[in-house]
């Protein structure tokens, strides 16, 4: 195995997990880009938005709403945050298994780099 993310999940490299289930596991970004950065990593491997299929529709939602609860629960909520998924190495993507990106607690700024 030789993906970061399913090593993490499968707990042969630390890691600063802040939420799981059975879906997802949220952890902290190791180069965090504003004072709030998690990762929202689903337990199935999937290398790109680009593979996603059909039956992972629930997945995203899944998500999504992992965002929302952290956010909240971390107070971010109501002044702002922003989800990311880069896909593929032209938009930035270095570790080949989709995750979300939660990032907060400063103010952001558009367009992103
Ligand atoms: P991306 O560039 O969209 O693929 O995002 C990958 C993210 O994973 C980057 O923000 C990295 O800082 C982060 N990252 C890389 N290695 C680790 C790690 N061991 N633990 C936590 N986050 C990591
Ligand atoms: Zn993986």
């Amino acid at each position: 195995m030789d993906c970061l993310f399913c090593r993490i999940i499968a707990g042969e490299i630390p890691a600063k997990i802040i939420y799981q289930d059975e879906k997802v596991i949220a952890l902290d970004d190791i180069n965090p880009q504003a004072p709030c950065h998690k990762l929202i990593i689903p337990r199935n491997h999937i290398a790109t938005l680009n593979d996603l299929s059909p039956i992972d529709h629930g997945l995203i939602g899944h998500m999504a709403q992992t965002a929302q609860k952290i956010a909240g629960e971390l107070g971010i909520a109501e002044h702002g945050y922003r989800v990311v998924m880069n896909c593929n190495a032209g938009a930035g993507q270095t570790v080949f298994h989709i995750h979300l990106h939660l990032l907060g607690g400063r103010q952001m700024t558009w367009p992103p780099g």
